[in-house]
């Protein structure tokens, strides 16, 4: 069995609240300095930046996961992470197709760029992506899981955005692969706060939205070997595999 170090929810600047300097290549530097050894982008309701960060990250030893923090219908952040690149073109369209176009105004909003490994600008999305989408929780899970991805409500002690600040609590018929807990709460305090949740799976990542957070909060994935489907089973916690949260 051996132990990796991932944080699977870190910002780029295709994110309009994330600094400018989180450029693919910025993070899979500050990766390396972090001994991170499976990371994953995770912009708001974009996977654009995943490819170059899987390639960046894939020629530096680190195993990067397509990912993506989907805000649904009820404004409830969701983590979804996909192994293929198949699957996150499939899920990209989805996202597309259901988010609620809202101009962005980068002067309020902040910008939404796509970039190179030189950091140059290849695209600026010109609709907000922190717009909710269409599709309600149930349906965005059921659309994951259909293409084999994860799905995990993210930050859910938060008092915005989050499964209880939205909903008010978690529903227990969700089907949820594990809970991330932000770095402001305890395991023990979710549980205490939630006393219906029925599936006691979590995992701790950074939400990093400035090169100094990446890795600042992250989990230990305990696995034979490191792939996609391990990684699920760890944050499943079956088949040997687990994942145990840092502080
Ligand atoms: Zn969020
Ligand atoms: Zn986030």
């Amino acid at each position: 069995m051996e132990s990796f170090k991932a944080d699977l929810h870190i910002h780029s600047v295709l994110s309009p609240c994330a600094n400018l300097e989180m450029s693919p290549t910025n993070i899979v530097d500050q990766a390396l300095k972090q001994k991170l050894d499976i990371i994953a982008v995770a912009d708001h309701n974009s996977t654009l930046h995943c490819p170059l960060v899987r390639d960046l990250a894939l020629r530096n030893g680190i195993f990067a996961v397509n990912a993506v923090e989907v805000n649904t219908r009820e404004e409830v952040h969701c983590l979804c992470l996909f192994d293929t690149e198949g699957q996150r073109v499939k899920f990209q369209n989805f996202i597309e197709e259901s988010i609620q176009r809202v101009p962005n105004n980068p002067d309020i909003f902040g910008y939404q760029v796509v970039v190179n490994e030189q950091e140059e600008i290849l695209d600026e999305i010109d609709y907000l992506l922190h717009s909710a989408l269409r599709a309600n929780i149930d349906e965005v899970e059921k659309r994951v899981h259909e293409l084999g991805g994860i799905f995990i409500p993210a930050h859910v002690d938060r008092l915005k955005f989050s499964i209880t600040s939205q909903l008010g609590f978690i529903p227990p018929n969700l089907n949820y692969d594990a809970l991330e807990v932000s770095k402001n709460s305890t395991i023990d305090t979710v549980i205490k706060n939630n006393p219906l949740i029925t599936r006691k799976r979590f995992i701790r990542n950074s939400d990093a939205h400035t090169i100094e957070q990446i890795g600042s909060s992250y989990s230990t994935f305990r696995m034979e070997k490191l792939n996609f489907e391990n990684l699920k089973n760890a944050i499943m916690g079956i088949n040997g595999c687990e994942v145990l949260v840092e502080f």
